[in-house]
């Protein structure tokens, strides 16, 4: 158990085994990042488990403001938390790593490297260490409307559910034809269906194609998008679930006149400007009008 900050200790599942440790640190808080809870410690403590496995392809970026939000309670009360995993070494880094960007306002380089100086053996996998870079690029604050977290949840998804069943309501983006918004959204040029807002764009970089990701690519993403991409790459939309569910690709047909708006592929595909896109939802430019202002009279309709 070591201690990486006022009242912030990071540790291993066995640290909890010696009561006579945590009392002397004053410990008064325990969040376990892992993927089992362990055997309370005797004495009363305030607890928070995070189901966590050390791999990869584990969602601890969702976790991160929940995580700071405990371990802040803790310190503001003056009181002190343990941050443990089970060798202490990758899952509760990561989680303390956030702490310390998020509180310290340091850049993830700074936070990992001064974790890394005061627990020499810490080593978080590289999914984690892509999480904490995306969570630098959203300010240290999870916004699920974000592109970045948006298509990185996507991802997730595809993880989480690779045979593409079941997956859940949420990750369908609200059918803007069915409820009226002030937001620009794109029709279908051919019936002038609505099919997605704004907001549902996810704009990437321009690639190299190659890059699958670049979350710290933030300064290219605006620039130069409208010329060199010929589609939108939109998060999925409500009325596209049938399409996509059980599938791995195929394409997006207007749900109102059938016409061919572009295509899916939940492993990925390439935009004209070179860059891959995972997952894509694809539809092309020329397919779909882009509506800036809506009318009433339009609305009446
Ligand atoms: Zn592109
Ligand atoms: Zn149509």
């Amino acid at each position: 158990m070591i201690r990486v900050d006022a009242g912030v200790y990071i540790g291993a599942a066995s640290d909890l085994q010696n009561a006579q440790d945590l009392a002397n640190a004053g410990i008064t808080h325990i969040l376990t990042v892992d993927s089992q809870q362990q055997a309370l410690p005797d004495g009363s403590f305030r607890m928070k488990y995070i189901h966590a496995l050390d791999d990869t392809q584990t969602d601890l970026l969702s976790h991160f403001d929940d995580c700071v939000r405990f371990m802040c309670d803790a310190c503001e009360d003056s009181k002190v938390v343990l941050v443990h995993c089970h060798v202490g070494q990758s899952r509760s880094a990561a989680v303390v790593t956030a702490y310390l960007m998020k509180l310290h306002k340091m850049n993830f380089a700074d936070a990992y490297a001064k974790l890394q100086q005061l627990k020499p053996d810490v080593k978080m996998n590289e999914g984690f260490m892509d999480q904490l870079a995306l969570y630098e690029l959203l300010g240290c604050e999870v916004d699920a409307t974000s592109p970045q977290y948006k298509e990185y949840r996507l991802l997730k998804v595809t993880e989480k559910y690779p045979d593409l069943q079941n997956i859940p309501k949420e990750v369908f983006a609200a059918d803007p034809s069915l409820s009226t918004c002030s937001e620009v959204v794109y029709r279908c040029k051919m019936c002038r269906r609505t099919l997605f807002r704004g907001s549902s764009v996810l704009s990437h970089s321009i690639g190299q194609g190659s890059t699958a990701f670049g979350y710290k690519k933030l300064s290219d993403l605006q620039r130069g998008i409208e010329t060199q991409c010929t589609s939108y790459f939109t998060e999925p939309v409500q009325w596209m679930e049938q399409a996509v569910s059980g599938k791995m690709n195929g394409q997006l047909l207007c749900p109102k006149c059938n016409s061919k708006l572009g295509s899916f592929n939940w492993c990925g595909e390439q935009c004209s400007c070179g860059r891959w896109v995972t997952p894509a939802f694809q539809m092309h430019k020329n397919r779909v009008d882009e509506i800036k202002h809506i009318s009433i009279a339009t609305l009446k309709s």
